[in-house]
């Protein structure tokens, strides 16, 4: 299959899963995970139609993003250190591993030096596997708490990456718990805009639609396996 007939595909299979549910698929953006593929194959997909796209290494997508004309979107949705969080601001749109308070505090740093609003979701490790990034369900509102005094950091909904699960379906509960979360960050922080759900990546993005995901990671959906590097 090309990009295009895996991108129409995974449209397809969101548009369904959504409207199971009573959603409109419009409200699930496909970000399209490019890490270990070049920048022809990025501009294939933003041909396909695709309009943002991920990477989890900041070296990584400096050098492809220096190389890519097409207009698009970027998102880190790894792990980010903090020494590295200048850059990143350089370089995304988006931070999808907000991950600590010392890493809230640079971005906003990095924002206010580049006169640039972050917009972060903020990672919380819904099975709670301690080899795992992400905050715990406990540091979440202590968190959200704290980051709203800081002016050029946007706030603007979850992310999770629960364990892989063979059966799509086993992680259901995790979805649904990140989906609580927001729902109760919502009521308790009105004043920040906590509207996304980043979940779901190739093998359980329905079941991450069905359960409120607004962004879903998409790797080899749509690029096909990653070469081995
Ligand atoms: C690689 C990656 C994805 C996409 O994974 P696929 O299984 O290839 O869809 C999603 N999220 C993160 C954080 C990733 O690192």
């Amino acid at each position: 299959m090309t990009i295009k007939e895996r991108v129409e595909s995974v449209r397809a299979r969101i548009a369904a899963a959504a409207l199971r549910v009573g959603r409109d698929p419009g409200e699930v953006l496909v970000v399209a995970v490019a890490k270990s593929f070049p920048a022809s194959t990025i501009e294939e997909a933003i041909a396909a139609g695709i309009s943002d796209i991920g990477e989890n290494r900041v070296q990584e997508a400096q050098a492809k993003i220096g190389e890519i004309n097409a207009p698009c979107r970027w998102h880190m949705v790894g792990h980010l250190q903090t020494n590295k969080a200048r850059l990143a601001v350089r370089l995304f749109d988006w931070v999808h591993s907000l991950d600590s308070w010392k890493l809230a505090q640079e971005l906003d740093k990095a924002g206010s030096t580049l006169g640039k609003r972050v917009r972060a979701l903020v990672e919380v490790n819904v099975a709670e596997e301690p080899t795992k990034t992400g905050v715990t369900e406990i540091e979440l509102f202590p968190l959200l708490e704290r980051v709203g005094s800081l002016p050029h950091l946007s706030i603007e909904g979850l992310m999770a990456m629960p364990p892989f699960d063979p059966d799509p379906d086993g992680v259901r509960p995790c979805f649904r718990r990140l989906t609580r979360l927001r729902e109760e960050a919502v009521s308790r922080f009105p004043e920040l805009s906590l509207r996304h759900l980043s979940m779901g990546m190739s093998h359980d993005f329905e079941v991450a639609v069905e359960e409120g995901a607004t962004m879903v990671r998409i790797g080899t959906a749509i690029f096909g396996a990653r070469p081995q590097g």
